[in-house]
């Protein structure tokens, strides 16, 4: 065995540690850390090492070995499944308002950097340009309430938090791109007959998690080397911006399902407990100014459908009540029609 020195590995690494790495984000934060030679995983926090929601644990954790000293941690832990926020606000607001504003003040006490992910869904969805970060949000469900509560939880407790808005994520796990291969998949079977329904009246931009992972943990380099922001409220997103509808056209022809008629429905024909954005769209200049721009949401999905996570997603695809899947509860059918 060779013990020759690695001359790629720096000596002096930012150590990174993540909340939420069981999620679609977190999973890809971990691998873009594993690949990164500048950067170590501290820890790597998933609901069976912690229960974020618990405050009791946080000092213990963050004291403890396992969370061997971060200089940046970063919070991809939520609760993300917007319909179940409608009738359990309570654990809404513990997880994406309280949780945050608790670790922020925590990290800060121990003088850690800290970044907190939040959502398009804080902003009322009736604007027709994408909104920027210091336009007014006004949300209009449980969970998007929660995390604007988070969002000024953190700040308040410690204004150098970056907080980064995202939108319709896919990656490893349940998402909105699954869905649809999935029902295209029991089409194509026989399982299930008829056009699938898309909501084609709201408007946004899918975001690849592998990509807004590589962006945050360039962020988190900027804020430690004193290069980035000085903290508040960054928009970041793949670039372009689609309905639900075509979303799915541009998956199916990906897939392979060129064939699989797709139907564009308004919203009003899916009754869902919480309501959606018409328009989410996010203007992320500000980003774009530090350098930061994500690639074009076309060349995104065509990644992620040529990488590992779908077929594994397919296999564990067992709910589609998350924040991007229910954006599109076009995606699902009716109950009725749902296998189990
Ligand atoms: P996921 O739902 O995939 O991941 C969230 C993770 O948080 C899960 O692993 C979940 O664990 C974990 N978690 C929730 N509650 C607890 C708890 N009490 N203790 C420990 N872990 C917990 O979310 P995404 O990766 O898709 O989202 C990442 C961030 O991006 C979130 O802040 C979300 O609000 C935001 N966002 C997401 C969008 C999307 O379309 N998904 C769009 C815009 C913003 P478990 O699975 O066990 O519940």
């Amino acid at each position: 065995m060779s013990h020759a020195l690695d001359t790629n590995h720096d000596p002096n690494p930012l150590r990174i540690g993540v909340l939420g790495a069981g999620g679609q984000l977190g999973l890809c934060l971990l691998r873009s850390i594993e690949e990164a030679d500048d950067l170590e995983l501290a820890f790597a926090a998933t609901r069976d090492e912690i229960d974020l929601g618990d405050f009791e644990q946080i000092g213990p954790y963050l004291d403890s070995h396992a969370a061997a000293r971060p200089d940046l941690v970063i919070n991809a832990a939520a609760y993300t499944k917007v319909d179940a926020c409608e009738a359990e606000k309570e654990l809404a607001y513990r997880m994406n308002a309280m949780a945050p504003g608790e670790w922020a003040r925590q990290l800060m006490e121990r003088n850690i950097e800290f970044i907190h992910v939040s959502t398009d869904y804080v902003f009322p969805g009736d604007c027709s340009q994408p909104y920027r970060e210091d336009d007014e949000t006004d949300p209009k469900t449980v969970y998007g309430s929660s995390k604007r509560a988070g969002e000024v939880a953190v700040l308040a407790t410690n204004p150098n938090a970056l907080i980064v808005r995202t939108s319709w994520v896919f990656g490893p796990g349940r998402n909105f791109v699954i869905a649809i291969l999935d029902q295209a998949a029991r089409r194509r079977t026989g399982e299930l007959e008829g056009p699938l329904k898309v909501v084609d009246d709201q408007h946004g931009t899918p975001t690849s998690a592998l990509d807004l992972a590589r962006a945050l943990l360039e962020l988190g380099r900027m804020q430690h080397s004193s290069s980035g922001f000085a903290g508040g409220l960054l928009h970041l997103c793949n670039s372009g911006e689609t309905t639900w509808f075509h979303f799915a056209r541009e998956i199916l022809d990906f897939a392979g399902y060129r064939d699989l008629v797709i139907t564009p429905v308004p919203t009003s024909e899916f009754k869902t407990a919480a309501a959606r954005p018409a328009y989410s769209l996010l203007c992320c200049e500000r980003a774009a100014a530090a350098g930061i721009v994500l690639q074009d949401w076309h060349d995104a999905l065509s990644d992620y459908l040529g990488g590992p996570d779908v077929s594994a997603s397919l296999l564990a695809n067992d709910s589609f009540d998350t924040e991007q899947s229910d954006g599109a509860n076009s995606g699902r059918p009716p109950r009725s029609e749902r296998s189990g």
